[in-house]
């Protein structure tokens, strides 16, 4: 077995996973993949954790110059955010968007605005960093299904609704993978047992759909994926099976949220409650033997802008 934390990882096929080490080991990753003199990374971590990542491209033995590809799947901070600080560093990577991702990687400042408002300055700064903006003439949007060649690798987008509207994932056809961002949930290796992975949904804020969620899943399907490639964290296999848990738990998530809707001020902390008990049943179901207070303190942040998430999209309804 390979070592879950280790700082890079090689999957085979030219792919290597970069852990940004944002917040903790073994919570945020990008992906670099290619060979020879042609390069892209997928995810970016934070600004924060620009640094790492370049380390990350220098131990695989990537020159900065051999990196021709950007790929942030969405714009939130943990796979975006990094963007424009790296392109300072990298003179020939050109970014690739997804067609509402790059109005905020050209002019971040109301993406920042928004970070500030939840985060404060200073933890922003802490956590996250800032986005830089993106040059216009060094980023172009994709569009869904696009097909984009990095030297004989083929490479598709896929518009992925669910976790966020400005979210595409990549298929990358020569190992039959999918770079999945957010859209095929979050699995940490910390709970890998016999019995496989566990993955859960991820509702951060602004944008959960569930209907869309499930027919990204489908269309994620349709390629007979052989593994996933996650930001959260590391890559993961036996898909079909991971795919129906990732599908129980939106529809679950839904339901969740419904029944609490009308708990006003106590709704959030009762969402957290609620997915917390639920996660640790799923859990025990799993077969996980962790004790019970590292699975909380694992999952404690998640399931917090989980249940925010939640809370926005059932705003959203009522406003309709
Ligand atoms: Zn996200």
């Amino acid at each position: 077995m390979t070592e879950p934390h280790q700082a890079v990882e090689s999957l085979g096929d030219g792919i290597y996973r970069i852990d940004t080490k944002m917040h903790r080991p073994g919570l945020d990753a990008c992906y670099l993949l290619g060979g020879d003199q042609h390069w892209a990374l997928v995810d970016t971590g934070p600004a924060t954790c620009s640094a790492t990542v370049l380390a990350g491209l220098e131990a695989v033995g990537v020159a900065p110059e051999a990196l021709r590809l950007i790929c942030p799947t969405h714009v939130h901070l943990d796979h975006a955010g990094g963007v424009g600080s790296l392109l300072q560093h990298l003179p020939n990577a050109q970014v690739l968007a997804h067609e509402r991702a790059l109005g905020h990687l050209v002019d971040p400042s109301r993406l920042n605005a928004g970070a500030r408002a939840v985060y404060g300055e200073e933890e922003l700064l802490r956590l996250f960093g800032y986005l830089e903006p993106v040059p216009v003439e060094r980023i172009r949007a994709v569009t869904d299904g696009e097909i984009v060649h990095l030297d004989k690798r083929e490479l598709k987008f896929i518009d992925s609704p669910g976790h966020a509207r400005h979210h595409y994932c990549v298929w990358d056809a020569s190992s039959r993978g999918f770079f999945s961002g957010d859209a095929f949930g979050l699995s940490y290796r910390e709970f890998d047992n016999a019995n496989g992975a566990f993955i859960l949904p991820t509702t951060t804020p602004v944008q959960f759909d569930p209907q869309g969620w499930h027919r990204t899943l489908d269309r994620m399907l349709e390629h007979e994926p052989e593994q996933v490639y996650l930001t959260h964290f590391g890559r993961v296999r036996q898909i079909p099976a991971l795919a129906a848990n990732l599908r129980q738990g939106i529809d679950a998530y839904s339901e969740i949220a419904r029944r609490h809707a009308g708990d006003g001020r106590a709704r959030h902390a009762n969402l957290v409650q609620v997915l917390t008990e639920d996660a640790l049943r799923r859990l025990a179901v799993h077969g996980c033997k962790l004790p019970e207070a590292r699975s909380r303190e694992l999952l404690a942040m998640d399931i917090e802008l989980n249940a925010q998430g939640l809370g926005v999209w059932l705003d959203r309804q009522t406003r309709h």
